[in-house]
């Protein structure tokens, strides 16, 4: 086993949230933000939190919205030394406005800013030769430069006994073509654990159900499928079972970034070696505090929130 830094590759954005429940963007309205975001980023200043080893592989503008995120990356204790800084475009955004249906509208501004300049720099380099893990988010796929540091760092951790996550994170604004199939499925043949969810499943892998599809994951040598249900907590299945762990009731104030912090948590407590129950009452408990704060990244968490947190509050 590698116990090196767990690490990942991809968008560092700022989010800007509209503060009414509506459709879209096409009046003007009130705005709050930027937060620092990127599914990415999220997911590793959780990891950071916990007080594991963590690093992003990245890019932002030499302007506030990218200084905003190094800093809070740098405090909450992540490795920024490979995140790049463009001199010729801005950091990435994501503006975000929440229906009464519960679903989101993005426009996203990903691809052709300083995000889509990511490139496997010295300083990435060296990251990923202490790595330990690496975790792949779907959404940074939408990004071309992605893949190869993504294929380059996922050979080179695996030579030496490291490990695969990958969420696929899907959206519906971000493009996912035949190209990102291909990738997706080059991942999926390396995945140590899987953590989709709801329809996310079926994207890894077409069946007519739930439990075919599962099968044949665990059947092509993933160890670990991780379901996210929102509300309805989450669940591991294994070759040898599953376990279902409850949901915390909260009062939802912001979804976004509630599935980064569960599968940052998750596999964080599974590398320092909880047992999967227990990961999984960790894992429920850092989506369901995200949830509660406003931005993305505001509610991530310590363990020791997590024990306070876990402490106070009941399950369904
Ligand atoms: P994201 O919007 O970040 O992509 P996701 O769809 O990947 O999220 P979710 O299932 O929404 O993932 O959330 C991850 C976990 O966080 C859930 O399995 C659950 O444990 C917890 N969680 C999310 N929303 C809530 C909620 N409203 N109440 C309680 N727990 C929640
Ligand atoms: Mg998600």
């Amino acid at each position: 086993e590698n116990l090196g830094p767990t690490i990942t590759v991809g968008e560092i954005l700022v989010e800007i949230m509209a503060t009414t429940i509506g459709k879209g963007f096409l009046d003007a309205q009130p705005l709050i933000g930027p937060f620092p975001s990127g599914a990415p980023a999220i997911f590793i200043d959780q990891v950071a939190k916990l007080g594991a080893q963590a690093g992003i592989i990245a890019a932002v503008g030499n302007d506030d919205f990218g200084r905003l995120n190094v800093e809070r990356l740098r405090d909450d204790g992540a490795d920024v030394s490979a995140i790049a800084v463009s001199p010729d475009f801005p950091t990435g955004s994501a503006f975000v406005r929440y229906a009464n249906d519960g679903t989101r509208d993005f426009v996203y501004n990903i691809a052709r800013s300083a995000a889509g300049e990511i490139k496997l720099t010295d300083a990435a380099k060296s990251l990923i030769t202490r790595a330990g893990h690496l975790h792949v988010m779907g959404s940074a796929l939408s990004i071309p430069a992605v893949w190869p540091i993504i294929n380059f760092a996922l050979q080179d951790i695996k030579k030496r006994g490291g490990t695969l996550s990958v969420d696929p994170n899907m959206r519906k604004e971000l493009a996912a073509g035949e190209e990102t199939g291909r990738q997706f499925a080059t991942l999926l043949k390396a995945t140590d654990l899987l953590l989709p969810s709801g329809d996310e499943l079926f994207v890894a892998c077409p069946a007519s159900s739930e439990s075919e599809a599962i099968g044949k994951l665990l059947a092509s040598g993933i160890s670990e499928i991780v379901m996210k249900r929102g509300q309805k907590g989450s669940a591991l299945v294994t070759k040898t079972g599953s376990i279902s762990r409850p949901a915390f009731i909260v009062d939802e104030v912001d979804p976004t970034g509630a599935g980064d912090c569960f599968g940052a948590t998750y596999l964080t407590c599974r590398r320092l070696g909880h047992s999967a129950e227990q990961a999984l009452d960790y894992a429920n408990a850092a989506g369901a505090r995200n949830v509660t704060y406003r931005g993305p990244m505001e509610g991530t968490s310590t363990f020791r929130e997590l024990d306070q947190f876990i402490a106070a509050t009941p399950r369904k």
